[in-house]
Parts: C-alpha cells; structure tokens; sequence
C-alpha cells in the first residue's frame, strides 16, 4: 500500500448474489441447517437442499419452496450414491458451486444414551461414518464444482473439545470432525476452498432431542454463557452465512463458536 492507495471493497463481501449452494441437513423448520439455508438465502444465494427420505420429504419440502431452492433431492448419506448425485445434479445445473453445509449427525440410540466405555463397535463406526466422514465425502463431492474456491462448512459441538455429561461417544465423533476440517483445510486451502467448523451452543431441535438430560444442558448455557442467551437457528445461519461471502476469504480451518462466549468459560 502507497500513501495514493484507496481501499475499495466489493459487494461480494457483503452478499452471495449469484452464488449456488448445497445444504445437507434440514429435518424441518427446527434444523439449524434451516436457520443456515434461510441465511444464505437472504443474503442472495441460490439452493440446493436435500431431504433424508420419504417420511421425512413433506416436511422440508415447504422449506425448499419457501427457499425458491432450484433442486430438492432424496440424500441419505448412508445409501450408495445419494450423496454423489446432488453434487452431480449441482454441476449439470450450476456448472459449479460455491459453497456446502452439512449438518447431519446420527449416533444408535443405544450407543448414544451409553458411557462411551461401553459404546459398541458397530455403533460406533455408524456415528463416524454418518456424522464425520460422510462431511470428507462432502468436500470430495464438492471440490471439482468449486474452481472459483468455495467454503465448506460442518456441525460441530463443543462435547467435541470438553466433556459434556451425557454427549457421551458424541463427543469424539464432533472431535474428529474437527481435526477432518483442519485438515481438508489444508489440502483445499491451496485451491481457494475454506473449511470451517460452526460450533453452535445447545438448541432444541430433532437430533438434540436424542441427548438426554438436554433441558439441563440450556440452562446451563444461558447461565454461565457470558452473553446469557440461548443460541438460536437465526444467530447460527447469519453467522455461517456471513462466513461464506468474501469478507471471509482468509479465514479457515476454525471451530467457529456460536454459543454467546460460553467455550471461553473455566
Ligand atoms: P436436526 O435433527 O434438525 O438435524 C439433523 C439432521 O441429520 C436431520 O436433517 C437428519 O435427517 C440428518 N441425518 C441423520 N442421519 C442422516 C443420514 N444417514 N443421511 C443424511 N442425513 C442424515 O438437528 P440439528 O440439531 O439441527 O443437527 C444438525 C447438526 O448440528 C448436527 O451435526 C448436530 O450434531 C449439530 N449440533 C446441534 C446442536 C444442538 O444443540 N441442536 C449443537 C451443536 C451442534
């Protein structure tokens, strides 16, 4: 910079006007990848949104109409080639994209309400597969559709970095999470592609349902948390959003926390 060096900036830094996204998540008007989609939306991308399945396909089906989202498919990530597909889908349509959310996350019921000692192979395996490493197929899927770069964004919790009563073998699930996006930060930064862990205080949704004891959970978030607030959907999807527009660009491979300061409390 020079003494004559004006510092301009772009809207890009401010909106998503023109950018296509993937969102993998949204179980119904609860889902903090609803929160998201609706973020991204405002702000002027357009969407893919994906549904687990059948049963679960009239509930996000309003959302996807509400959303305008220009495609709306079946992904369980479980089942061969759902995953692929939206991505092929994204690239027939867009010819590439710009950024991906996923917000999924599974543990067996069993498994989940155990001690983590107790925790069973297969159980585990399945919480892995579905909640972290279907996040890596993510970014395999989305890094040929993302040659302008792109941000990617997965779920976390903070049972991923301190015990948390209760979150038991989903605490290092989300841990692993954690370290894949440090890592496929890594490996993508160089080709313009952020990847970032939103780390959202307790919210009652669907999945949270799933967690015992996670009405104690809240209020003791909305206790201690320096801002003394519950989390919610609409805190969660500005923020994300906000992280896929340019004034992010050098940001990357953070857990990013949503959670009104509540991490940095002893
Ligand atoms: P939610 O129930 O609305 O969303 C969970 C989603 O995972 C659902 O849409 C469900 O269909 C999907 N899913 C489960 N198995 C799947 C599979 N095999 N294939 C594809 N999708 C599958 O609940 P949520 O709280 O919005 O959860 C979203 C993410 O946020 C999860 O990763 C969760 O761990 C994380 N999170 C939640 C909280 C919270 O307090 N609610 C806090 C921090 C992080």
């Amino acid at each position: 910079m020079s003494d004559d060096d004006v510092l301009t900036f772009d809207e890009s830094a401010r909106e998503l006007r023109g950018k296509k996204g993937v969102v993998l998540g949204i179980a119904n008007r609860q889902s903090i990848a609803y929160g998201c989609a609706a973020a991204f939306r405002f702000l002027g991308a357009e969407l893919a949104l994906s549904y687990l399945n059948d049963r679960a396909r009239p509930f996000v089906e309003p959302i996807a109409d509400e959303l305008d989202a220009a495609i709306f498919m079946p992904v369980d990530v479980s089942k061969d080639g759902e995953l692929e597909a939206i991505f092929e889908t994204a690239a027939e349509t867009w010819g590439g994209i710009d950024f991906a959310l996923h917000s999924i996350a599974f543990a067996p019921r069993e498994d989940l309400h155990g001690r983590l000692v107790d925790s069973s192979a297969a159980g585990f395996a399945e919480a892995m597969d579905i909640s972290c490493h279907s996040f890596v197929r993510m970014a395999r899927c989305a890094e040929p559709l993302m040659g302008k770069g792109g941000t990617l964004f997965a779920m976390s919790y903070y049972g991923a970095e301190k015990v948390v009563s209760h979150y038991n073998l989903m605490g290092p699930v989300k841990a692993a999470l954690e370290c894949c996006v440090r890592y496929l930060a890594h490996e993508l930064g160089p080709k313009g592609i952020r990847v970032h862990a939103i780390s959202p205080g307790p919210i009652r949704t669907r999945a949270a349902s799933g967690i015992n004891e996670f009405e104690e959970l809240l209020s003791v978030a909305e206790t201690r948390a320096p801002r003394h607030q519950l989390v919610s959907i609409k805190d969660v999807g500005v923020a994300t959003a906000a992280l896929a527009t340019q004034a992010a660009n050098l940001i990357t491979g953070n857990t990013i926390y949503i959670d009104g300061g509540y991490h940095i409390m002893g």
